[in-house]
């Protein structure tokens, strides 16, 4: 008989303690999850699922363009955002109620209330009990950060406000330039808002291949959207319904709306994890190991919270590996290497592996192959845009350490791509495989020319 009321109290039902808790529960754990919001976290909430069905909203536009020249008639085309706004509501909730009836179906018990510790193996509930636990696991994730001596802050929205805008602005100025900051600036400006993208630093996503970063930038200016590059905003007022934007070189801007997308921070306040010695990093994360455990030894973080790699599947994966480590009796570190990732930006991006950079910084002998060109059904539409592909290979060892690639369906080849690239692939692996004709793929396994600048 355990002196505890459970063996794994899990704290935020995202994605990561969603998936511990359920895994826990299944090696015969005793599992309870507080949460205080909904059930499925940033991802399925606020992040992944409702952007992508923004985006898909968004592609239309073009889509209608493009078909004329393909023969439709499009006349009478209208968009109507309250119905996209409530078509994605409903989704949520579907998605909310799935994640609840997976987690009962464990056998997880939920407790829809906010948690903090009162010492390392006892938490206190907002609903006033006070239950223990012989393992806690944070999977608190993390918060959208809007720089703290802003003056005017209180007017800007971030990506959480953007899911339930009531109208749409007929201007929108969007600030940073991460993943965040290009993906909503392509649905805002596919959606016929005018979009200006403000960031700190001379090009957008920073940690990107370069050519990616040039690439992006290149199509999204051809697509309408204006950036203002090495600028930083001094001040926002308010003026009329709408705000108006200072930024430090004077320029000024007028918009309907203006959201900070300059990155997140780990949700750790109010967790008094002070009190009990969790040891935080710098940027406020919780310090983890290999295995995902705390400087406390019972207490455990995964996903956005212990700001390593700040996705989706990750987080799935360090809670899944947690849960197999501490109750299955698998000892199971998590690989965070050669991860896949897509900007859903408009072109998207799909890249995994070494940049360039990095590529030349760790081996002297780097061949790289890359390639631009319009993607077939352009020809038709007439439409000015550019895909590009490229890969990073070792020229000693010829293995393929990265593939970057800008243009449609990008995040889906970066998966297939991640497959070759974690089995080691070689550029002769790439070459032997037959193209599959026509496709945009073809290109990766049919590029023979080594770049020489
Ligand atoms: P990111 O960390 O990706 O980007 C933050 C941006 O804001 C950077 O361009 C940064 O500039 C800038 N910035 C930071 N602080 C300031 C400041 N004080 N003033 C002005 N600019 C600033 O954050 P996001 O919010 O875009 O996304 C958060 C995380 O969510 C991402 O890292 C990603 O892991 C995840 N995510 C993943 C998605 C996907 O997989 N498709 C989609 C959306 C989010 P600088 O480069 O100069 O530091």
């Amino acid at each position: 008989m355990t002196k505890f009321d459970y063996d794994l109290f899990v704290i935020g039902a995202g994605s990561g303690g969603v998936r511990a808790a359920r895994i826990a529960a299944q090696h015969g754990a005793k599992v309870a999850v507080a949460e205080e919001y909904r059930v499925g976290g940033t991802c399925v909430i606020r992040g992944c699922v409702p952007k992508k069905l923004f985006v898909y909203a968004s592609h239309y536009a073009e889509a209608f363009e493009d078909a004329v020249n393909f023969g439709w008639t499009t006349e009478k085309v209208a968009f109507d955002w309250p119905t996209l706004v409530a078509n994605k509501d409903k989704e949520i909730d579907r998605l909310n109620k799935a994640y609840i009836r997976n987690l009962e179906g464990a056998g997880a018990e939920l407790i829809m209330a906010r948690a903090a510790f009162e010492d390392r193996y006892t938490i206190a509930l907002s609903d006033g009990r006070r239950v223990s636990a012989k393992y806690v696991l944070i999977a608190t994730g993390a918060t959208p950060f809007v720089p703290l001596h802003l003056p005017g802050r209180e007017f800007a929205i971030t990506s959480n406000e953007a899911f339930h805008l009531e109208s749409l602005p007929q201007r929108i100025c969007i600030v940073g330039g991460g993943y965040i900051a290009v993906e909503f600036a392509g649905i805002f400006n596919n959606l016929g808002v005018e979009t200006v993208l403000i960031h700190r630093g001379e090009k957008i996503l920073r940690g990107f291949d370069e050519d990616l970063r040039d690439h992006l930038t290149n199509e999204m200016k051809k697509k309408g959207i204006e950036f203002r590059l090495s600028c930083d905003v001094a001040r926002i007022e308010r003026s009329g319904t709408g705000v108006r934007v200072t930024c430090n070189d004077d320029a000024v801007f007028g918009a309907g709306q203006i959201m900070y997308a300059t990155g997140r921070i780990p949700n750790v306040l109010g967790l008094e994890l002070e009190k009990i010695g969790v040891e935080l990093t710098p940027h406020y994360a919780v310090k983890v190991d290999d295995y995902s455990r705390s400087s406390v030894d019972n207490i455990y973080a995964v996903g956005d919270v212990t700001n390593r790699l700040n996705l989706t599947p990750v987080a799935i994966r360090e809670g899944h590996a947690f849960a197999d480590t501490v109750f299955g009796g698998r000892d199971i570190k998590v690989d965070h290497t050669n991860v896949p990732t897509a900007v859903f930006s408009q072109p998207e991006i799909g890249t995994v592996g070494m940049t360039e950079a990095q590529a030349r910084a760790a081996s002297p002998t780097i061949d790289i192959y890359k390639t631009s060109f319009r993607p077939m059904r352009h020809t038709i539409t007439g439409r000015d845009e550019r895909m590009l592909m490229k890969l990073v290979v070792d020229g000693g060892t010829d293995k393929v350490l990265g593939c970057h690639i800008v243009g449609p369906d990008a995040g889906e080849m970066a998966q297939l791509l991640g497959i070759a690239v974690k089995m080691g692939a070689t550029k002769a692996d790439f070459d032997a495989t037959m193209a599959l004709h026509p496709t945009a793929a073809e290109e990766l396994v049919t590029m023979r020319q080594k770049w020489t600048g």
